[in-house]
């Protein structure tokens, strides 16, 4: 698969986890975190240049933004030297966002190892790091030079972490891909899931094509790509990012967004439902986690970067696989839709 942008193209290669090992020269500098260190120690112990970062989204800040760019510098990568980023999304952006800073910017191979990261993070060539003040409050747009997906890499990721993932794969299907649907409906994500190859495929093509033909974010197509994200984020941010996974909160905000689109008369009756049976069916939560207060979420949801002056922008379902951006959606009635779930 090729993805294409307006400073060129790169390839996304499937694989065996054999042979991304094979195709890594003994002195690209790999930078990795712990768990993945430990999954593949044998493998990383024949390469001289392996940087092992804690795991976690804390490591994604400036600290060890500084301790990648202090240790290409020591080991003597060049404006042409290949950073390999091998690991989840955590890995992905903030090595990404070294590899556009150091010297101006240097290619970057990503290897992602997380199920999310292969289908989110391996099109849209957005990196970058955490502040203090926020999440991914840094960054930069930097395509990699190249991708490589192994789904053997997920036969050692945790259950949790299949499910995470799987939340962006069944938007994938919701919102523009309905022969996943039919597909995840017969046999959920999971471990050694004999179809993982293709759902994967479809998952980024269906980003790929979607990013491709709105790369700037000028005309509502990549806006839709937030189906379950408005919703899901200000979840987030709710809880401060602890307790659900980024997955977890998303498929809550698919619920909460087809009811509103039901609602609003958007969203064929029953597609809630039915999503709540997939979610569920999946693993994955479908209810506004206790304690959190409504109002504030629709408050923080008024604050996404996507909402206007005239109201809340979502990306509401058509049917299935079928969606379009909707604005001007009066935060008011939003509130009174979720309290009356
Ligand atoms: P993301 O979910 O955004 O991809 P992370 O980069 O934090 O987020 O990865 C999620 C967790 O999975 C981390 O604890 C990471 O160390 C771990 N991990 C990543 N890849 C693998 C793998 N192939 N096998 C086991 N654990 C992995
Ligand atoms: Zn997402």
């Amino acid at each position: 698969m090729i993805v294409r942008h307006s400073r060129g193209e790169y390839p996304i290669d499937f694989r065996s986890v054999q042979s991304i090992w094979a195709g890594l020269k003994p002195l690209d500098p790999i930078v990795t975190d712990q768990n993945v260190a430990r999954h593949y120690a044998e493998a990383l112990s024949s390469f001289e240049r392996v940087f092992v970062l804690p795991a976690g989204e804390r490591t994604k800040n400036l600290t060890q933004f500084g301790r990648i760019l202090g240790w290409l510098a020591g080991v003597g990568a060049k404006r042409s030297t290949r950073v390999v980023a091998l690991g989840g999304g955590v890995i992905g952006d903030l090595v990404g966002f070294a590899a556009a800073s150091y010297m101006r910017g240097v290619p970057f191979l990503q290897i992602p190892t997380t199920l999310l990261a292969m289908v989110d993070s391996s099109v849209g060539g957005k990196v970058g790091i955490d502040l203090p003040a926020g999440k991914n409050l840094a960054g930069a747009f930097h395509a990699p030079s190249e991708v490589w997906i192994a789904p053997d890499f997920l036969n050692t990721l945790p259950a949790r972490q299949h499910r995470n993932g799987a939340a962006e794969v069944w938007k994938a299907g919701y919102i523009h891909r309905p022969e996943l649907l039919d597909a995840l409906r017969k046999n959920p994500v999971r471990p050694r899931h004999p179809d993982l190859r293709w759902i994967i495929e479809a998952s980024v093509d269906m980003k790929r094509q979607v990013v491709e033909a709105d790369e700037f974010e000028t005309n509502g197509l990549r806006a839709t790509l937030n189906f379950g994200h408005t919703v899901g984020h200000a979840i987030e941010r709710q809880l401060s990012y602890r307790r659900l996974l980024h997955g977890e909160a998303i498929a809550v905000g698919m619920v909460c967004e087809a009811k509103i689109g039901e609602r609003l008369g958007v969203t064929p009756a029953g597609t809630a439902d039915q999503i709540a049976a997939d979610m569920a069916q999946q693993g994955l939560p479908t209810e506004i986690p206790l304690g959190l207060d409504r109002r504030e979420l629709v408050t923080t949801m008024a604050g996404d970067k996507k909402a206007t002056d005239s109201g809340l922008a979502l990306s509401l379902l058509t049917g299935w696989g079928t969606c379009k951006l909707i604005t001007g959606i009066d935060p008011a009635e939003v509130v009174s839709i979720l309290i009356s779930e």
